[in-house]
């Protein structure tokens, strides 16, 4: 494991979660997929491209309104159901992720203005550079490629609204008031989750975390995957301390748990005969 005080890149370090909140991985190939197309324009400069690039990004659209009405229940029903596995209550998780956010905001305390959401797509993103706005060249250029398409892409996405309109009347139908109280419980909890990651928390130090055990899970659950942050905090395996972990191989808060762990797990010392 890397030491030293540059552990932690946001940009990269916070792309998975930023990714699970989004719930579009598709995006990022949907990115590759313009930017080879771009290549291609560049060499043909024809209008074929141009149209494709325009189709994807109606299709962005569209799952911009798809997000709006599910994608909003989809993260934290999964975020708590992943808490329930870890024998997490909800109030429990939803605390650690708090927790969590605070603490990455005493690392770089410009995560809240970083964590942008595209107005085209509606995607969060780390913004690179203070000027950036949307979250890929895609977004930036969508004014201008659709320019040509605007009807095209209105009937289009009135036509989605409405289905999902008669989708929403069909589920309170079959479900009447506990639909809505559905909804508004996940709007609220996708508030929460929301209001972490972009708005300024009060800082906290591992010193003032109440919950360890819990903001231990979270941290490992926000840098799933990721080898450089994700085993950076942890619990003292003697007293359960919140600890940074500065190698791969400490396991203890320092030297006195450590021996007093070495003590434990080696059991009473034999007597030789
Ligand atoms: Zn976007
Ligand atoms: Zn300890």
């Amino acid at each position: 494991m890397r030491t030293g005080r540059n552990w932690f890149n946001p940009s990269s370090d916070l792309l998975p979660i930023l990714n699970r909140i989004n719930c579009v991985d598709q995006n990022r190939v949907v990115v590759r997929a313009f930017q080879r197309s771009l290549k291609e324009e560049s060499l043909q400069r024809g209008r074929k491209v141009r149209r494709s690039a325009a189709d994807q990004l109606r299709r962005r659209l569209l799952m911009r309104l798809e997000y709006q009405r599910f994608q909003r229940f989809k993260f934290p029903l999964s975020f708590i159901r992943w808490a329930e596995t870890q024998g997490l209550s909800a109030n429990r998780a939803g605390d650690a992720w708090f927790m969590v956010w605070a603490l990455l905001q005493s690392l770089r305390s410009d995560i809240p203005s970083r964590i942008r959401k595209c107005p085209w797509c509606g995607k969060l993103f780390w913004s690179r550079r203070n000027s950036d706005r949307h979250c890929s060249a895609l977004c930036s250029l969508a004014a201008k490629l659709l320019a040509d398409q605007k009807e095209q892409t209105a009937r289009l996405l009135e036509e989605r609204v409405l289905r999902s309109k008669a989708r929403d009347q069909e589920l309170r139908l079959r479900f009447g008031a506990s639909h809505d109280e559905f909804t508004e419980h996940y709007k609220r909890l996708f508030k929460l989750v929301h209001s972490c990651v972009r708005r300024p928390l009060e800082r906290l130090t591992i010193d003032n975390v109440d919950d360890a055990q819990a903001t231990v899970a979270v941290w490992r659950y926000v840098f799933k995957g990721v080898q450089t942050a994700s085993p950076r905090l942890f619990t003292c395996a003697n007293c359960g301390k919140l600890v940074w972990r500065r190698d791969a191989r400490m396991r203890t808060c320092g030297r006195a748990c450590q021996l007093q762990r070495w003590r434990r797990d080696k059991g009473p010392p034999t007597r030789l005969p």
